[in-house]
């Protein structure tokens, strides 16, 4: 693959393309400038949009830093943290008298990007690369390129956040590293490792906690002010949800600033009244230890998933807002033990690795080739209830993989194509993501039809499942929308089950497998006593059969799948004289291949 580029005609000067960080708790816009990219700033010069929206009176609908300043006055008018639900299929948001999808919020917070990125260049912005976890499922891509549309936006290319920020920090040019993502923002904590090898880019593995964030910090920080206040005021205010908010906004300004200073106030004016309290540093850094070191666990799970130890990690890079606390940086450091990269605003750095891959795109930027990861396996029911993985887990996109099934039935002419996502062996298990029967197949005995399968996730993430019978040619495919979506925790969950429920699951499969090639094994040898050669066999070797076949029959409905093996091979080589007899090799030979 080469890099991309998109050819425009000679005269016409390329449309700009954009780049955009939607985040949970902030959002920001770049673009390429013709040093580097560069945050595109609303016209009151603030860099970060808040990604918060809310109703007005008039029930119109603002984003940003006005909805932001609104949600401690009017917090049942206000949506925050959306991104959480951003999914094609996730219930409405309740805000004020309306609902709003993930989707539809998502867009708001996009069309104030698109507004501020065209009073900035005085002209119409029509076009985007927008950045997503790379833990994001296909629904949630989805979700995010329909935000996309409801805004105006043609979302180009979706690119993986940690892939964008290794591109901020052009770690592209090595010809080859490892390199640590480290992304601590506003709600959720995540952790991602990249390969560089000859200019090509590659996650090799993510993890994280969804629920982690400079918000804990706050709640944390919101706890203490709330006891003195109830004393000092002689009423707790913790039900009074706009003075919640006001001192939530406080607290915050005291944590960011001892980023910065060693001691500080929490500050908090409220209906008249007054509550100060001073907070140092080392009071923060013992508050927040516990959450910094939950933190460290996915880091480590994630090096063993990418099959690597610290001293494996060339390069470490710092994201997300939350890395601006020393304490922070030092905990990273200390793990991965090297000094991360802290050049870049934390907060920016997704955006500007955005507008990198929007320049990639519009031919500015050259000879880079990006890609990134699925956060979940893709595969096929196949007969006995199992899952037959194509793309595994954590492969880079885009990726095709291609695989030969074939029929369980004489004269079968139609197949089921059931298409799973997950990490367990069991159909029951995965997640249904769409089913389609390929019909017109040329009715053969079992066995002996070729279905080519080929599953194609592009750059988006989007999946495409095709499959085609090799002898007519018939053809049927799908592309993959979910009808329902996961959130990130369940994820989370899908890939944590399929650890702790490994060794059962693996035991399971086998047992199933051998249960549906004993069957296959009975139905032959079924079909082998019609004929003349069953009658022609001595009786001792009838009996012989009879014995494996009675044997085979009870390992079969037991669930050890050695036995199994052990009893059909028995009745393999007790049958042998018959199969011979028979001269048929289609008997024998036939029927192999994992059937659908
Ligand atoms: P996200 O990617 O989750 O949308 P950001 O990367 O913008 O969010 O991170 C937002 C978080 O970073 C907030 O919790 C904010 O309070 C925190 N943050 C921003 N600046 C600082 C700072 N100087 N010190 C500590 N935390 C900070
Ligand atoms: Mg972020």
């Amino acid at each position: 693959m080469g890099t991309f580029q998109i050819d425009f005609g000679d005269a016409a000067q390329p449309e700009r393309i954009i780049g955009i960080d939607l985040g949970t708790t902030n959002s920001l816009a770049a673009f390429m400038d013709l040093t580097g990219p560069e945050i595109i700033a609303a016209p009151d010069g603030a860099r970060i949009v808040p990604s918060v929206v809310a109703l007005l009176e008039d029930g119109s609908l603002i984003a940003g830093n006005a909805a932001k300043a609104r949600l401690a006055q009017h917090p049942l008018e206000t949506l925050y943290s959306t991104k959480r639900f951003m999914d094609r299929a996730a219930s409405p948001l309740k805000i004020g008298n309306r609902e709003l999808t993930p989707p539809e919020a998502g867009a708001r917070i996009l069309l104030e990007l698109k507004n501020n990125a065209e009073a900035f260049f005085g002209e119409p912005i029509t076009k985007a690369v927008v950045t997503v976890p790379a833990y994001f499922n296909d629904a949630q891509r989805q979700a995010t390129k329909d935000a996309g549309r409801i805004a105006g936006l043609d979302i180009l290319r979706l690119v993986n956040e940690p892939t964008a920020a290794a591109l901020a920090y052009g770690l592209d040019k090595r010809n080859s590293g490892t390199i640590a993502v480290y992304d601590f923002g506003g709600g959720t904590f995540d952790i991602s490792i990249l390969k560089i090898q000859d200019g090509i880019f590659e996650v090799l593995a993510t993890n994280g906690d969804t629920h982690l964030g400079g918000d804990d910090i706050d709640s944390l920080l919101i706890q203490i002010a709330l006891e003195d206040i109830a004393t000092e005021w002689g009423a707790p205010i913790s039900d009074d949800s706009a003075a919640v908010e006001t001192l939530r906004q406080a607290v915050i300004k005291a944590k960011e600033q001892l980023s910065f200073a060693l001691f500080t106030n929490i500050d908090l004016e409220y209906n008249g009244k007054r509550y100060q309290r001073e907070i140092t540093r080392d009071l923060l850094e013992r508050l927040i230890a516990p959450l910094i070191e939950r933190t460290l666990a996915p880091c480590r799970l994630c090096l063993a998933d990418a099959k690597l130890t610290y001293e494996n990690i060339d390069e470490v890079v710092l994201v997300g807002g939350s890395t601006r606390i020393p304490m922070v940086r030092k905990a990273v450091e200390a793990l991965f033990r090297s000094k991360p990269h802290t050049e870049l605003n934390p907060d920016e750095v997704v955006a500007l690795g955005a507008a990198i891959q929007a320049g990639i795109l519009s031919g500015e930027v050259k000879d880079t080739l990006l890609l990134d990861v699925t956060p979940l396996s893709l595969g096929l029911e196949t007969m006995g209830g199992v899952v037959t993985k194509l793309i595994h887990r954590n492969s880079t996109i885009p990726a095709s993989e291609t695989e030969h099934f074939t029929t369980a039935v004489d004269g079968q002419t139609n197949v089921l194509i059931h298409v799973l996502q997950g990490e367990r062996e069991l159909v029951k298990d995965c997640r249904s993501l769409a089913r389609f029967e390929l019909t017109g197949i040329e009715p053969v005995p079992a066995g002996l039809a070729r279905i080519e399968v080929k599953f194609l996730i592009d750059a988006n993430g989007i999946l495409n499942v095709s499959a085609k019978d090799t002898r007519t040619g018939k053809e049927q495919s799908v592309e993959v929308k979910p009808s329902y979506g996961l959130t990130d925790e369940q994820v989370e969950a899908m890939i944590l089950e399929s650890l702790t429920n490994a060794e059962n699951d693996i035991r399971e499969r086998q047992v199933r497998e051998a249960r549906v090639e004993s069957d296959r094994i009975l139905g032959a040898l079924e079909s082998a006593k019609q004929s003349d050669a069953w009658f022609e066999l001595p009786e001792e070797d009838k009996a012989a059969i009879q014995t494996a076949h009675n044997e085979l029959l009870l390992a079969y409905h037991g669930d050890d799948h050695r036995l199994i093996q052990a009893h059909m091979d028995k009745l393999d080589k007790a049958s042998l004289k018959l199969a011979e007899n028979m001269m048929n090799s289609a008997v024998r030979g036939a029927l192999k291949g994992t059937k659908i």
